[in-house]
């Protein structure tokens, strides 16, 4: 899928974020599938928080459903759900503007999956080329019903809040496409209920893992945002890179080498480019020992909060269950309105 238009209309956003910050509603979120990495947060979490704090209304979802798209059963749900919880706090959602939920706490949400999945055709489901990708990776030998839906369920996560504007990685463009699909055929049937919510990319909508392919908190390629100092250098210690000494910045023919030098440039707030100069002849150990430097002190502060947060995890935890409350309330309003325009109120 092309970047250029998503890229052109996230630009144009940001001008609105600025003059009208209360015409936006922000829905976005993460499956507990386990940490949190720095894709997530310069993909995504960054503008959450950036947004946010720009005065829009903000909802982040722990998908725990979806958790079942690719595996059997969803496991460590507890622990993984309190480190995303952590997380979010230490990056700055503030749940007294922001409001975190999980998709098994609110059923109206969930039952807007029936409606949804009227609108669209199974051929449709079969294209996209994300879900495709996540069949390929997949730990299971046969794809479930989740795995081609999850799109559409997506559309009833972004929708049952009205959001307009979904912070995501690229990964996730095809899936916008199909909530706004989605809306616009409801809209359409129905009557206008919904809006056609917009994709906002940030300036790494594709960050890549150490092994040279989309950082994924599955995949085990991922530098997570909790993880120590130590295990940070362990694991970019064993990032693949290759045999060429001269270090340059080059995705396309040199990905390892260059998802590294991306990491370093976007702690650094530097040019990928100019780092790759910098380190010049010194090799894959020398750009490691910048990617390691750059990845802790960048992840120092954050990380110190999260291990407060950690202290008090019976407040960590009160944040969703006030958050679960909010979206429901909102969820069965939402409902009513779908069931009053197809004409199913009671
Ligand atoms: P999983 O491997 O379990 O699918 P994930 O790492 O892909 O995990 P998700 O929970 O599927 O994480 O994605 C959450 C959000 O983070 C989405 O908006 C997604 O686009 C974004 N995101 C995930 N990985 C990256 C990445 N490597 N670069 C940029 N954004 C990313
Ligand atoms: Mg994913």
């Amino acid at each position: 899928m092309s970047l250029g238009p998503a890229r052109r209309r996230s630009a144009e956003l940001e001008r609105h974020f600025r003059q009208t910050p209360d015409r936006f509603r922000v829905m976005t979120g993460d499956r507990p599938t386990g940490p949190l990495h720095l894709g997530h947060y310069f993909g995504t979490l960054h503008n959450r928080v950036r947004l946010q704090d720009l005065g829009v209304d903000v909802f982040v979802i722990i998908a725990d459903y979806q958790v079942l798209t690719d595996r059997d059963m969803a496991d460590r749900l507890g622990e993984y759900k309190d480190g995303l919880l952590l997380d979010y706090l230490a990056t700055g959602i503030d749940p007294a503007r922001s409001t975190v939920f999980s998709h098994s706490a609110v059923p109206a949400l969930n039952q807007l999956l029936l409606p949804f999945l009227s609108l669209v055709s199974i051929a449709e489901l079969g294209r996209n080329p994300t879900v495709k990708d996540e069949i390929a990776n997949s730990r299971q030998s046969t794809v479930s019903g989740l795995m081609y839906t999850y799109p559409v369920h997506q559309a009833a996560d972004i929708l049952f809040c009205k959001g307009n504007v979904v912070p995501v990685g690229q990964d996730q463009l095809p899936h916008l496409e199909t909530t706004r699909t989605v809306a616009r055929r409801f809209n359409e049937r129905y009557g206008a209920v919904f809006p056609e919510p917009d994709a906002l990319l940030s300036a790494a909508p594709l960050l890549l893992g150490t092994d040279g392919t989309k950082m994924s908190k599955s995949r085990g390629n991922s530098v997570p945002l909790g993880a120590t100092a130590d295990e940070t250098a362990r694991l970019i210690k064993g990032a693949m890179t290759d045999a060429d000494r001269h270090i340059t910045y080059d995705p396309e023919t040199r990905p390892g080498v260059s998802g590294l030098l991306m990491l370093a440039a976007l702690c650094l707030g530097r040019d990928p480019h100019d780092v790759a100069e910098e380190i010049g002849d010194g090799g894959g150990a020398a750009l490691k020992r910048t990617v390691t430097d750059a990845v802790n002190t960048f992840l120092a502060p954050m990380r110190a909060r999260r291990a407060e947060y950690a202290q008090d995890m019976p407040y960590v935890r009160s944040v969703l269950r006030a958050g679960n409350e909010r979206a429901d309330a909102i969820a069965e309003a939402t409902l009513d309105e779908v069931r009053e325009a197809m004409g199913m109120s009671r």
